[in-house]
C-alpha cells in the first residue's frame, strides 16, 4: 500500500458531532496505524452556513480529543491551512479542463421547469431524475442571455460501482443517476466536485466517512472518470443510533463532543467509546490510544449501526478515573473546583489525598467536584441546605454528643486517621452510644448532608481547622433548633387537626 492519505473534511456549520469525531478518529487511527498522514479539510464553500465561531468550535473538539492532523488549518502548528474557500483557482482550472474535453454541458432549464418535472416524475412514480433535454443541444441552438448551469455528460447506460471496505460491492445503475450539475449559473461549483477536486489534488488515497454520503460516491466516482483521476478506496461507517435505534440526535444526550468535556468526560475515555461504536477487537472494552492505534483495522468496522450507550460511557469513563493517580486527578479539577464558585485550590498532596478518598465512587471529574464540595469550600462556606438531614441530626438530642466530639477533638494535634479514632471512641464509651449515633452528627455538620467517605477518612482529609470550625457551626444550629424546639412546644406538640 502506498503511504495512506486520510482525510477528514468537516462542514463548519455547528459544533463537532459526535458522528463527525468518531469519523475523524477512524481517519486518524488508520493514518496512524499505517504510518500515513491525516489531512483536515474545511469545507467552508457554503458561505451562509459556515462560520468562525464553528470552525473553532470544531478545531477545540480535534484538539481535546488528541486527534492532531498533519496538514489543514494550523491554529498551533505550521500546517498548511485548506479551506475550501482559498481554493476557488484549483476548481476553476478543472471546471475548465471538463469543458474542454467535452464532459460538460449547458442546460438552460429554470428552476420552475425542473421542478414541475420533478413532481411529475413522482406522481408517475419514477425516480425524479434530470430528463437531459439540453444534453444535446448544440451551440447555435443555445437561447441568447438566458442563465444556464454545466451538468456532467454522465454515461447513459451501464453501472457506476462502489467498492467498500466497509460495506462491499454497491452497484448504481447510472440510468437511474442524473446528470448532475457540477456549475451553478453564477459559476460556483457545486459540493460533489469540490469534494473530488479536493480528494484527487491532496492525493488522498481513503476515502472514510459516514453512510449518509454514500449517495454522493457514484456521483463522485462519475466526476473521477471524466477528470481523469483514480478514484480512492471508500469506506462508509454505518452511522450511530441512539438506543431507540433511532439515529443519534439530542434527544439521545449531548450530541457535541466539547459538552463531554463540560461534564467531565476524560477525552481518552471518550476516544475509546467511540472508537468502539461500528469497531471491535474481540471482547475487548478499554484500549489505550497506542493500543488502538496498533490494533486498528477497517476490517474491524462492522455493517450495523454503532448503537449510543450512555451508561457504558458513564462505566468507562469510571474506569479511567479510577486508572488516574489522585494528584493526576487534583490537576484535572483544580480548575473546575474554582470555576464551580470555591476558593482557588492548589493541586497539591492536601487536594490529592482529598480526591483518594472520592475517587472511588466518581465517574466523571465533575462528580469529584460535586461529591467534594465539603472540601473545596471555605470553612464557614457550607450551606447547610439540606433541611431534612440538619433536623435529623442537628438538633437538641445530638447537641451533647457533638459538644464532647468537639472537646475530644480539639485536643488532638496529629490530626491522621489513627490519631483521631482513639478520643471519638472514648466519647462513644462515655455516652454509651453506638458509632452511627455520633458519627451522622458530625457528618452532617463537616459537610452539610448525610453522604460522605468514612467518617474517619473524611476527618483526615477535611483537616484540623475546617473540622473544627464546622464542629462549632454544626453546635450552634443544634442549639438553634433545641432553644426553637423549647419556646414552641405547643406547636410541636399540637395535635393534628
Ligand atoms: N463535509 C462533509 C460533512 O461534513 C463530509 C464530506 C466527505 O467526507 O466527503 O458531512
Amino acid at each position: 500500500m502506498s503511504t495512506p492519505r486520510l482525510r477528514f473534511a468537516p462542514s463548519p456549520s455547528g459544533f463537532l458531532h459526535i458522528g463527525g469525531a468518531r469519523t475523524a478518529l477512524f481517519c486518524w487511527l488508520f493514518a496512524r496505524k499505517n504510518g500515513g498522514s491525516f489531512i483536515l479539510r474545511v469545507e467552508d464553500t457554503d458561505a451562509a452556513r459556515s462560520t468562525d465561531e464553528s470552525i473553532q468550535a470544531i478545531l477545540d473538539g480535534l484538539h481535546w480529543l488528541g486527534l492532531d492532523w498533519d496538514e489543514g488549518p494550523g491554529v498551533d502548528g505550521p500546517h498548511a491551512p485548506y479551506f475550501q474557500s482559498q481554493r476557488k483557482a484549483v476548481y476553476q482550472e478543472h471546471i475548465d479542463r471538463l469543458i474542454d474535453s467535452g464532459h460538460l454541458y449547458r442546460c438552460f432549464c429554470t428552476a420552475e421547469e425542473l421542478k414541475e418535472k420533478r413532481e411529475l416524475a413522482q406522481k408517475e412514480g419514477r425516480k425524479p431524475a434530470y430528463d437531459r433535454k439540453c444534453r444535446d443541444l448544440s451551440p447555435d441552438e443555445w437561447p441568447a442571455d438566458t442563465p444556464y448551469v454545466l451538468r456532467l455528460k454522465a454515461p447513459l447506460d451501464g453501472a457506476t460501482v462502489v467498492q467498500d471496505l466497509i460495506r462491499g460491492e454497491v452497484v448504481f445503475q447510472n440510468k437511474e443517476l442524473s446528470d448532475q450539475v457540477v456549475v451553478r449559473s453564477n459559476g460556483d461549483p457545486l459540493y460533489n466536485f469540490v469534494v473530488v477536486v479536493d480528494d484527487a489534488t491532496m492525493e488522498v488515497t481513503h476515502v472514510v466517512r459516514g453512510d449518509d454520503h454514500l449517495n454522493n460516491t457514484p456521483k463522485q466516482i462519475q466526476l473521477y472518470e471524466a477528470l481523469g483521476f483514480e478514484p480512492p478506496v471508500f469506506a462508509h461507517a454505518p452511522l450511530i443510533l441512539g438506543p431507540d435505534k433511532k439515529r443519534l440526535s439530542k434527544r439521545h444526550g449531548a450530541t457535541n463532543v466539547m459538552q463531554y468535556d463540560d461534564e467531565g468526560y476524560l477525552a481518552p475515555a471518550l476516544v475509546n467509546f467511540l472508537a468502539r461504536l461500528g469497531w471491535s477487537h474481540g471482547d475487548q472494552e478499554i484500549f489505550t490510544i497506542d493500543e488502538l492505534v496498533e490494533y486498528f483495522s477497517l476490517d474491524g468496522v462492522g455493517k450495523s449501526p454503532g448503537v449510543w450507550n450512555p451508561e457504558k460511557l458513564l462505566w468507562l469513563n469510571g474506569q479511567y478515573i479510577t486508572a488516574m493517580t489522585s494528584q493526576q486527578l487534583a490537576e484535572a479539577i483544580a480548575p473546575r473546583v474554582e470555576a464551580a464558585g470555591h476558593p482557588a485550590q492548589p493541586p497539591d498532596a492536601l487536594m490529592a489525598r482529598r480526591i483518594e478518598t472520592l475517587k472511588e465512587r466518581a465517574k466523571t471529574l465533575n462528580d469529584l467536584v460535586d461529591q467534594g464540595h465539603f472540601y473545596w469550600a471555605a470553612a464557614d462556606g457550607i450551606a447547610y441546605d439540606d433541611a431534612k438531614a440538619k433536623r435529623k441530626f442537628l438538633n437538641g438530642d445530638t447537641l451533647p454528643r457533638l459538644e464532647a466530639a468537639l472537646a475530644a477533638l480539639q485536643g488532638v494535634d496529629d490530626w491522621t486517621e489513627s490519631a483521631l479514632e482513639p478520643p471519638l471512641k472514648q466519647v462513644l464509651e462515655q455516652l454509651d452510644l453506638k458509632m452511627g449515633k455520633l458519627a451522622q452528627p458530625i457528618r452532617v455538620a463537616l459537610t452539610g448532608s448525610t453522604v460522605s467517605p468514612g467518617l474517619f477518612e473524611t476527618l483526615a482529609a477535611l483537616g484540623r481547622d475546617k473540622c473544627l470550625h464546622r464542629l462549632r457551626t454544626g453546635i450552634a444550629l443544634a442549639r438553634e433548633a433545641a432553644a426553637q424546639a423549647d419556646s414552641s412546644p405547643a406547636e410541636s406538640q399540637a395535635p393534628l387537626l
